[in-house]
């Protein structure tokens, strides 16, 4: 039973198994960690200047609450370049994270359908059933592409918002422009709202990236600075959609997170002006070491994007096969965190090229121990 202080919401989610993996994760004395979520590349040295130099500059006061303007018309030019939108607005939230519990408390109602893709991101029901929303899953096993007649037939009257994530977390699914316009022309036509969670758009491998906001003018874009500038902890993100949704958002944001850092802005504005091609060349490299290392033991829908890899247990439930890993020393993520099955695992290859070469030697040696 919770405290009697607690709120009925607070139960209507749990993180203690993603949790676990990271408790066990500080007591190993040697792990071979890849669990993840964060590039290991640093922030670059030009926004990690220009964050000093505002920190120096007294620029640590709140900004405005939809972010300072050179980031704001920056990446407004970027966003009119790209969709020719125009009611398009833009502002700067509070990592991704922070736009999406903008989104989700702007969109839904309690009792509201919201629709996302299995295996999700693990926020995503959390935040569904935090604003009293119904978080109804389509199953994509086994190459994790969207199918739309599943799609079809999960959408009822109640239906508010569709979650879609490409480059996706924890498959690494890059979704193809069949599959995206598919989906984008589907929730223009029924009226259903759709929130494009971009954040890995710059990890792409193999084809290109497709926004559903090029095919559904009325897409909800949420992206951010984390992963592509290496920055997760500086919590900066930023969200463009049809104006009425937008200033809704905004006027959450000033009485909830206010505003992004200040300082982190700044630097933000400078990172994207780095050409971060050399990491997304290297992470190519992860990304075929590991197909490469795995094929013959394991089954894996090749990952198109972002740095996750998410192969099928040789043997096992996942549960049994990452206990086995990780008394291995290596550290996974089972996929019922993800998932409603346990029947996959999740690897990050954002690691150096001898992690992943002892992940997967390590790996290849579980798979044997079935
Ligand atoms: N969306 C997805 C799919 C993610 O994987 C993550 C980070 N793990 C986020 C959003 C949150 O990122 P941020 O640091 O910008 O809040």
């Amino acid at each position: 039973m919770p405290h009697r202080w607690i709120a009925d919401r607070m139960s209507s989610f749990d993180s203690s198994g993603i949790r676990k993996v990271f408790d066990l994760a500080a007591k190993m004395k040697n792990p071979c960690n890849l669990s993840i979520g964060q590039p290991d590349f640093d922030v670059p040295q030009a926004a990690r200047a220009e964050a000093i130099k505002a920190l120096e500059g007294r620029k640590n006061g709140y900004s405005p609450t939809q972010g300072i303007q050179p980031l704001r018309e920056k990446l407004q030019g970027l966003v009119d370049t790209e969709f020719k939108h125009a009611d398009r607005e833009l502002f700067v939230t509070s990592g991704t994270s922070g736009a999406l519990v903008l989104a989700m408390m702007a969109l839904v109602n309690p009792g509201d359908e919201v629709l996302c893709f299995d295996p999700y991101f693990v926020m995503y029901p959390a935040l569904i059933g935090v604003v009293g929303g119904k978080c109804v899953t389509v199953d994509t096993y086994p190459d994790f592409r969207i199918d739309l007649d599943k799609v079809r037939a999960a959408i009822t009257p109640r239906t508010k918002v569709i979650l879609l994530n490409s480059p996706a977390n924890p498959t690494g699914h890059l979704a193809s422009e069949e599959e995206v316009k598919g989906l984008a022309q589907l929730a223009a036509e029924r009226d259903i709202a759709l929130i494009s969670d971009e954040i890995y758009r710059l990890f792409q491998y193999e084809g290109t990236f497709h926004s559903p906001a090029r095919y559904n003018p009325q897409t909800i874009v949420i992206d951010g600075f984390s992963k592509s500038y290496g920055m997760t902890g500086w919590r900066v993100g930023y969200c463009h959609g049809p104006k009425e949704v937008i200033r809704e958002m905004l006027k959450l944001q000033q009485y909830t997170f206010v505003c992004a850092p200040q300082p982190f802005q700044w630097a933000s504005s400078v990172a994207l002006d780095v050409d971060m091609t050399p990491h997304i060349d290297a992470y190519r490299k992860k990304r075929d070491a590991i197909v490469a290392g795995l094929a013959d033991d394991f089954e894996l829908a090749m990952p198109g994007g972002a740095f996750y890899a998410f192969p099928k247990v040789p043997w096992g439930t996942a549960t049994e096969f990452v206990a086995k890993a990780i008394e291995n020393e290596l550290l996974i993520i089972p996929g019922n965190i993800f998932s409603g099955r346990d029947t996959h695992f999740r690897l990050s290859y954002a690691a150096s090229d001898e992690t992943i070469a002892r992940g997967i030697e390590i790996l290849k040696r579980v798979a044997k121990l079935g």
